[in-house]
C-alpha cells in the first residue's frame, strides 16, 4: 500500500459520520443539507434521462453545459470576464484539486497550505510527494503578510488559497487578492483558489474571486462547485476556470484519469443554471445561519463572528471544558447530546486543543430545532 503518511486513515467526516449514526445522533457535522432537492432539478434530470448523449460521449463536456456556465455569470453581480476555453468540466472539486496538483507540481516542490483549511489539501500534496509548507493562525486572526512571504522560496510551486472560507466563512477582498500578486509576480508560483463556496457568501459582503483579479486570472487554477450552489451533495460535477494555457494542462491531465463526467447530470445542472436564483439562494442560507444563531443563543458556546459564507459556523466551548481535546468534546457531545459536530482541529494538521467545533446549518429548520433543543438539555 501507498499510505499517506500525515493522511489519517478514515477522515473526519467519516469518522464523526460513522460515530454519529452508531449513536443516532443529528449530524450537524456534515455540511451536506438534509432538505430535499428543487423538484425542478428531478424534472430535469428525468428529461435528461431520455436524452441520448452517446454523440457527446467522447467529448470532455456537454457544450449546453459550458454554454450555461457562461450566460450564469454574466448575470451575476461582478461578472468575471471569461471564455469557453477556460472552462472545465470536473467530477467534484476535490478532484479538480487533484489534477491540478498533478499538473502543476513535482516531487520536492514546495506548496504553501494556510490553516486551519480543507482536510484535503494535505493529503493531496503528499499524493505528488511535494512538501507541504504550513503558515497557521490558531484563532480568527487575518493572514500575516509577512510570514506568507517568508516561507515563499525558490522551490515554492503554489499557494492554497480558499475564500469563502472553509471553516471560518471569512472572505478575500480586492486588496488581498492585490497583496498576494506582489509576493509572487516575479516567482513561478501558481494560486489554487478553492472558491467552491462563491455563491454563499452572505450580509452585504462581496465575493471576490481570484478570477476577477487582472493578473492573478493568468496565474490561477480556480475551483467552484455546482454540487454546493445547488446543494446536490453527491452528483459530482462541478467546473474550474483557469487561463487557456493552464485549461490545456489541466484537461491533458484529466483526459487520462477520467476523460469525462455524468452527462445526464451535466444536462440538469446546465437547464437549472439558467433558473437558478442567486440572490434568493443567499437569502436562504443566509436567514438559515440567523435562524440557527438566535436557537443557539441558549446554549453556553461563544462565536467570535459570524460567518460571512459557507454553511456552517464555528463555536468556542472553552467556557464549558477548557481542558478537553475538541475531538473527546465532540465524541462525547455525540454521546450524551446526540449531536454531532466537527473539531476544529480537524482543520489544523497538527492541532488538538482549538476549543472550537464547526456545526452546520445547513439544515431543515426542524433539524436544527431537535438539535439544539438537545444540546440545551445537556447542558
Ligand atoms: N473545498 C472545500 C473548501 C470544501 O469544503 C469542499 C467540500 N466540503 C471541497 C473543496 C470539495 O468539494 P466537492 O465535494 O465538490 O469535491
Amino acid at each position: 500500500f501507498n499510505k499517506i503518511h500525515s493522511a489519517k486513515e478514515v477522515n473526519i467526516f467519516t469518522d464523526i459520520g460513522n460515530h454519529s449514526r452508531l449513536h443516532s445522533a443529528i449530524n450537524l457535522a456534515q455540511n451536506a443539507p438534509d432538505f430535499p432537492m428543487d423538484s425542478r432539478l428531478s424534472q430535469f434530470l428525468k428529461e435528461s434521462a431520455e436524452k441520448d448523449f452517446k454523440k457527446f460521449a467522447s467529448a470532455p463536456a456537454l457544450p449546453i453545459l459550458i454554454e450555461n456556465i457562461l450566460q450564469f455569470n454574466k448575470r451575476r453581480e461582478n461578472p468575471l470576464f471569461i471564455t469557453e476555453k477556460e472552462i472545465s468540466i470536473i467530477p467534484g472539486a476535490t478532484y479538480g484539486l487533484h489534477i491540478a496538483m498533478q499538473a502543476l507540481v513535482q516531487e520536492n516542490d514546495e506548496v504553501i497550505i494556510i490553516e486551519p483549511c480543507y482536510e484535503t489539501y494535505l493529503p493531496l500534496v503528499e499524493m505528488r510527494k511535494a512538501k507541504p509548507i504550513f503558515i497557521s493562525s490558531k484563532d480568527n486572526s487575518p493572514l500575516e503578510w509577512s510570514v506568507l512571504e517568508d516561507s515563499i522560496t525558490e522551490k515554492t510551486r503554489v499557494i492554497i488559497v480558499n475564500f469563502p472560507h472553509n471553516p471560518t466563512g471569512k472572505i478575500w477582498n480586492k486588496e488581498d487578492w492585490d497583496t498576494l500578486w506582489e509576493l509572487i509576480k516575479d516567482r513561478n508560483i501558481v494560486i489554487l483558489s478553492d472558491e467552491v463556496y462563491d455563491v454563499l457568501v452572505f450580509d452585504d459582503h462581496q465575493f471576490y474571486s481570484a478570477y476577477h483579479h487582472p493578473e492573478i486570472k493568468e496565474r490561477c487554477v480556480c475551483l467552484f462547485s455546482l454540487e454546493k450552489m445547488f446543494y446536490l451533495f453527491g452528483w459530482k460535477t462541478s467546473y474550474i476556470l483557469a487561463s487557456e494555457k493552464l485549461t490545456a494542462h489541466l484537461q491533458s491531465v484529466h483526459q487520462y484519469i477520467c476523460f469525462t463526467t455524468n452527462l445526464h447530470a451535466q444536462y440538469a445542472l446546465a437547464k437549472f443554471l439558467e433558473i437558478f436564483d442567486e440572490k434568493e439562494n443567499r437569502i436562504y442560507f443566509q436567514n438559515k445561519r440567523d435562524y440557527f444563531l438566535t436557537l443557539m443563543e441558549d446554549v453556553p458556546f461563544t462565536i467570535s463572528e459570524k460567518a460571512k459564507s459557507g454553511y456552517a459556523q464555528t463555536f468556542d466551548f472553552t467556557n464549558i471544558n477548557s481542558k478537553i481535546s475538541d475531538k473527546d468534546f465532540s465524541l462525547l457531545l455525540i454521546e450524551k447530546a446526540k449531536v454531532a459536530t466537527i473539531p476544529y482541529s480537524a482543520f489544523y494538521h497538527d492541532e488538538k486543543n482549538t476549543g472550537k467545533l464547526r456545526i452546520s446549518f445547513a439544515k431543515k429548520d426542524e433539524t436544527l430545532e431537535e438539535a439544539v433543543a438537545n444540546l440545551r438539555k445537556y447542558f
